[in-house]
């Protein structure tokens, strides 16, 4: 009982601490702006069909869980910093950025921290991390809010290199905050339902295109435009491919797509059944070295006499 009452008090408290920050006032008015849009080009009906219900749906339950979990996560974060403190790896000096405005020290940390994503982002779509990424992938209907459907073990990866890379740097803390919140109403504008390309402007910033392409279930697309705001990057590292508009569906192939519960546990159990085939791997290659080891031959079919 204590425990779902601790729950929603955290969850009032979170909404509470969100009304009263300007800055997520602004993300708040920025999506309900989307969803505007959103209706007023296709109207009610199919901007809100069961299809976007259940998926909005699912992404809310994961925001709210996320809600709950984070208190921990900045723990960890701050055990994290504290870390690479003990490491004495010496950062930029602050004097560094002294003259700079702060509009230019907000641009430093943009490029900084999606730098950083990008090889975060890399790094997700590899064997041992894509069951935490798969949580963000499993949207079939990619939407503004898809921005928060979003694993708890990913943020941490995240927020663990950007503590890392700008403490590294000395940035200022209200440059960091302006790139972050810039990132993340960029981040929301990516995953909206339209075929803006950016024209001539599409390598300097992402544009929905260029998203919608990174969630297309198609293996052409799989590990593809990685960046958040700076498509260069995929451009300089290979990982650029932008082929036209994207007709695609969306989603992640054998990944559930709004079951909230198995999506939470979705890392735990790919992890134990990829275990469990290394186990299995294991077992049916370790009898023949322990044999070679130990000098002991296998017969081979040659060795087989026919009686
Ligand atoms: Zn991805
Ligand atoms: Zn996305």
């Amino acid at each position: 009982m204590d425990g779902i009452v601790n729950f929603i008090t955290g969850i009032f408290d979170a909404w509470r601490g969100q009304a009263s920050d300007p800055g997520k006032q602004c993300v708040f008015a920025f999506l309900l702006l989307l969803l505007a849009l959103d209706i007023a080009r296709k109207g009610w009906r199919i901007s809100w069909s069961r299809r976007a219900v259940e998926s909005v749906a699912a992404t809310l339950a994961i925001f709210h869980i996320n809600i709950v979990l984070i208190p921990g996560l900045w723990l960890l974060s701050g055990e994290i910093e504290t870390l690479y403190g003990l490491l004495g790896i010496p950062s930029v000096p602050g004097a560094v950025w002294g003259n700079l405005p702060v509009w230019a020290l907000s641009l430093v940390a943009i490029l900084a921290h999606d730098f950083a994503n990008y090889w975060n982002h890399r790094l997700m779509h590899m064997k041992w991390l894509w069951p935490v990424h798969a949580i963000h992938h499993s949207d079939p209907v990619v939407n503004g809010l898809t921005t928060y459907r979003v694993h708890a073990l990913e943020m941490l990866v995240m927020w663990g290199s950007y503590t890392v890379l700008l403490t590294w740097l000395g940035l200022p803390a209200d440059a960091i905050g302006i790139g972050a919140l810039i990132l993340l109403l960029h981040n929301i504008y990516v995953h909206i339902d339209v075929d803006w390309s950016h024209g001539p402007l599409r390598m300097l910033v992402a544009s929905p295109r260029f998203h919608r392409w990174h969630h297309a279930d198609v293996p052409e697309a799989y590990g593809k435009n990685l960046a958040n705001l700076f498509p260069f990057f995929d451009w300089m590292f290979g990982t650029y491919r932008v082929p036209g508009p994207c007709n695609a569906p969306m989603g992640a192939a054998g990944v559930p797509r709004n079951d909230v519960v198995q999506l939470t546990l979705w890392p735990l159990l790919e992890w134990s059944q990829m275990a469990t085939r290394g186990v299995q791997a294991l077992r049916a290659v370790l009898p023949g070295w322990l044999a070679r080891d130990t000098g002991v031959r296998e017969p081979r079919p040659l060795d087989v006499k026919a009686e």
